[in-house]
């Protein structure tokens, strides 16, 4: 029996809900729904004209209705009348093929299938801007090389407290702030957890600095590269694969302290790299951070190439500790729940193929690049992460014919947009086409 959302309201004197959903874009959106029409919207769920979101509908099509996942609730730490919920979108009966979490949660049911559950923890980095976009918001945050700079971090100290106060009113266990590579970048770590759970979290984080950062006056951004001479904005995920109470990805006697499991993980993922990096890195502007020019601070922190290393952050995957590996690739426009489910469908093909990643990697990628020349570079632009995605027998197969042709449609719409009114180039800065539609991803 489900939690009754209704009795809930009453308990926690919730007033609306917000029924919210994220479309194949990675855009968040609601319905305010007040706490007396909660009943009948957690059995049948909040209607929806699915042709006004990214989900290439037609206007013809019937309602689209989001049905809300209870256990998600969140009550707002900063507006105790409200509750948050994630949704689930279903038409005519069935759920929606291409509503992401849907589409995550069908990678999940996969996954179980070899009675295994993937955990994870998403780091996503976040600048403070000035409200129109046009620079960052502390004008006293210039140092060449900002990471960890005591005074930028605390002269926002009210905005990352209230952050930070609110994780650990809803549970998450956070643990640590700073203030990151660019001027004006901060990020905020929490507890990994379930894959499903950290999704959902993962959008409400995005959501709630935000909202908090409008609060105190300021603009937060989790676009994936907002100045071009700046470190870009990553969405670095921390991955193991478990069994209910053991971690499969561990095993003591290796060198890195990984299993075959993991490695042949792993190797699914360095496989399907260039294809997922269309879900991965799903913006025109992800790819002045991908195959990035060196940046004011020194380094990108970005990849290029499809490598995997020790505790070596210069490569796509960086194993810093037994039992699982961070996938470095992700960009602060990544869709949450296509992050996850990325994963896990290249992670299956890889245990499916037992597929060996080969031997890491030790160099410093950054400088050293040259020396390995025949190893497999990402995509340098978003039509060609596409085009890949388009022609990927593998990511095809776990996601279903529609939902990629979907996909692929409505990005190339929006790439014709782009290319309608702008080039790309990476050396140049960033265009207003990028900023309009991306700062608020
Ligand atoms: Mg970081």
């Amino acid at each position: 029996m489900s939690k009754n959302l209704s009795k809930i309201a009453k308990q926690k004197k919730i007033k609306y809900f917000l029924i919210s959903f994220v479309d194949l874009f990675g855009v968040l959106r609601s319905k305010l729904v007040p706490a007396q029409a909660i009943a009948d919207m957690q059995k049948n769920g909040a209607g929806f004209a699915g042709f006004a979101t990214w989900l290439d509908m037609t206007p013809a099509d019937t309602d689209m209705f989001a049905i809300p996942d209870p256990d998600s609730l969140i009550q707002l730490p900063w507006n105790k009348e409200i509750g948050w919920l994630a949704s689930d979108l279903w038409m005519g009966g069935k759920p929606v093929d291409a509503s992401p979490r849907v589409m995550l949660k069908k990678q999940i049911s996969m996954l179980s299938k070899k009675n295994l559950t993937m955990k994870s923890g998403v780091e996503c980095e976040y600048f403070l801007i000035s409200q129109d976009g046009s620079n960052i918001a502390d004008p006293r945050d210039i140092q060449s090389k900002p990471c960890y700079d005591q005074s930028a971090l605390m002269r926002r100290y009210d905005l990352i407290k209230e952050i930070c106060d609110s994780m650990i009113e809803m549970g998450w266990g956070p643990y640590q702030n700073d203030h990151e590579d660019a001027n004006g970048q901060f990020e905020m770590n929490w507890d990994y957890a379930d894959c499903l759970v950290t999704a959902d979290r993962h959008v409400f984080f995005k959501y709630m600095v935000k909202s908090l950062a409008e609060k105190h006056g300021l603009r937060a951004t989790f676009m994936p590269k907002p100045f071009q001479n700046l470190t870009g904005n990553g969405c670095h995920a921390h991955i193991s694969v478990w069994t209910e109470k053991n971690n499969k990805f561990l095993d003591n006697g290796d060198r890195y302290g990984l299993s075959k499991v993991a490695y042949n993980f792993l190797g699914g993922i360095m496989k399907l790299a260039r294809p997922l990096s269309a879900f991965f890195n799903p913006t025109i502007n992800s790819y002045r951070r991908i195959n990035a020019p060196p940046t004011k601070s020194g380094a990108s922190w970005s990849p290029s190439s499809i490598s995997y290393s020790g505790n070596n952050r210069t490569h796509m995957i960086r194993i810093p500790d037994p039992g699982r590996f961070e996938l470095r690739l992700m960009d602060g426009s990544v869709n949450p729940y296509l992050l996850q489910a990325g994963i896990i469908a290249a992670g299956l093909n890889g245990l499916n193929n037992k597929l060996d990643p080969g031997e890491p990697l030790t160099c410093n990628m950054y400088e050293d690049y040259k020396n390995y020349p025949n190893l497999a570079k990402l995509p340098n632009e978003i039509d060609e992460a596409i085009k890949e995605l388009e022609d990927s027998k593998e990511i095809t197969e776990a996601f279903g014919e529609q939902v990629i042709k979907s996909y692929v449609k409505l990005k190339n719409l929006e790439i014709n947009d782009f290319f309608k009114e702008e080039s790309f180039d990476k050396n140049s800065p960033v265009t207003d086409w990028e900023k309009n539609n991306t700062l608020d991803c």
